[in-house]
């Protein structure tokens, strides 16, 4: 058997703690499994935080399961470096020979694979290879080639969503929503590719296309005097880490020419709770230039209520499972009631997404939220439908003023 071991999290303390306190977890990791394995199976490490561990003379799959939990009891006991507490987990995965290959190669990409799945299983975990895995690795790669494609291809497109003021009952921003029109099935919505965009970076190119869009549309649309107000645009924690995101922006103005405070740029809060002290600066950035900050999803991601009084932030989106259970569930009405007094503590604004009922509005509204978002007005719609729903709207609002 060869089990392909990751452990899980091990990035974060690098980037928080630093590179020595990583070699010293491995060592500290290989001195314990060192422990734990008969003295015929071999242990190697194969870069970064992978080890792999070859157990032999394994008849059943079942066999294999005692030493997998030898290896877990490991972790049992907290890593001790510089009197820091580290609690540790590790993600494996296992293929047999010869069932699931004949060459090493092939053995550690389908053990490889396995740890994938242990991974998305919530970690701490292992799983064995089977063929689905191949095949969805096929069409992981499949998929990213045409995400690849659709780039150079131009095949992406700015859908956009109103949001309503509840007091002046106005359209006061539009977010962009991003869509692929796929040449071989229906438009594509984002929960189909961005999670692949966002591993393969790809997103950077994307996220950079929708920004400067949305700002050539917002103009658009203002040159016709049928939207004076505000666009929002979703920000890949990707983008922030991985690319220069202050110039992008910073460039992405200047070009289009547009006001910047009519910008918003959406992060969500898991992303900045991850590491708040580090983005803190590039928001305050971010700021200075003139855009707004959103912290969309909110209430789905662990805030620190310490952080979040220190960070630059202009708006609360409530996340819509949260906006989906009220006002028949009481939890759910609990939290909703918390973020709106929390913003308004904060002296910020608070934007609740997903209404799709009057019952939801009517709540919201009753209870202090500023502005809307849901299906209730109206669902994303690509620019010419979104002029055509403004002009509508306008015509409605001269009969019922
Ligand atoms: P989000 O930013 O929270 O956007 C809101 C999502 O809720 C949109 O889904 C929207 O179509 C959907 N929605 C709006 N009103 C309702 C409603 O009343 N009921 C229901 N059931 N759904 C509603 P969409 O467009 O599929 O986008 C999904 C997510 O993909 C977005 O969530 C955002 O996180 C991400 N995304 C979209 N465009 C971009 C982009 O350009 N860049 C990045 N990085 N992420 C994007
Ligand atoms: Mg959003
Ligand atoms: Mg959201």
């Amino acid at each position: 058997a060869l089990c392909f071991i990751d452990l899980d999290n091990f990035k974060k303390i690098n980037d928080s703690f630093g590179h020595s306190y990583g070699d010293e977890i491995l060592k500290q990791f290989s001195d314990r499994i060192g422990e734990v394995i008969r003295v015929c199976d071999t242990l190697s490490r194969i870069g970064g935080d992978e080890f792999i561990l070859l157990v032999e003379n394994i008849e059943e799959m079942n066999e294999i399961d005692p030493i997998i939990t030898k290896i877990q009891t490991i972790f049992n006991e907290p890593f001790l470096v510089k009197e820091q507490k580290f609690f540790l987990s590790a993600s494996i995965g296992i293929s047999l020979y010869p069932e699931h290959g004949l060459e090493s190669e092939t053995l550690i990409k389908n053990a490889d694979a396995a740890m994938y799945k242990a991974k998305d299983a919530g970690k701490n975990t292992y799983a064995f290879y089977t063929l689905d895995m191949t095949i969805a690795s096929y069409e992981r790669i499949g998929m990213e080639n045409a995400l690849r494609e659709a780039i150079s291809a131009k095949q992406f497109l700015v859908y956009y969503q109103p949001q309503i003021d509840f007091k002046t009952n106005t359209v006061c921003g539009l977010e962009a929503l991003v869509r692929w029109n796929h040449p071989l099935e229906e438009i594509l919505s984002p929960s189909r590719f961005i999670e692949l965009a966002e591993e393969t970076r790809l997103i950077l190119e994307i996220g950079a296309f929708v920004l400067e869009q949305a700002c050539f549309d917002l103009l658009s649309l203002r040159k016709e005097g049928l939207f004076e107000g505000t666009v929002s645009v979703n920000i890949s924690g990707v983008q922030i880490e991985y690319s220069d995101f202050l110039k992008t922006l910073e460039h992405t103005i200047e070009i289009s020419g547009v006001d910047p405070s009519l910008l918003e740029m959406e992060v969500t809060e898991s992303f900045i709770m991850n590491d708040p002290e580090r983005w803190i600066a590039l928001l305050k950035q971010m700021q200075a230039l003139g855009v707004s900050i959103a912290i969309d999803d909110f209430g789905t991601g662990h805030s620190s209520l310490s952080y979040l009084r220190k960070l630059p932030i202009d708006k609360l989106k409530v996340d819509m499972s949260f906006v989906k259970d009220i006002p028949q569930r009481e939890d759910a009405c609990a939290i909703v009631n918390s973020i709106i007094d929390l913003a308004h503590n904060m002296k910020i604004a608070t934007l609740a997404e997903g209404i799709e009922t009057k019952e939801q509005e009517r709540y919201l509204q009753e209870h202090g939220c500023e502005q809307g978002q849901g299906y209730l007005y109206a669902k994303p719609m690509n620019v010419k439908d979104l002029k055509v729903w403004m002009m509508n709207r306008h015509k409605e609002s001269c009969k019922n003023p």
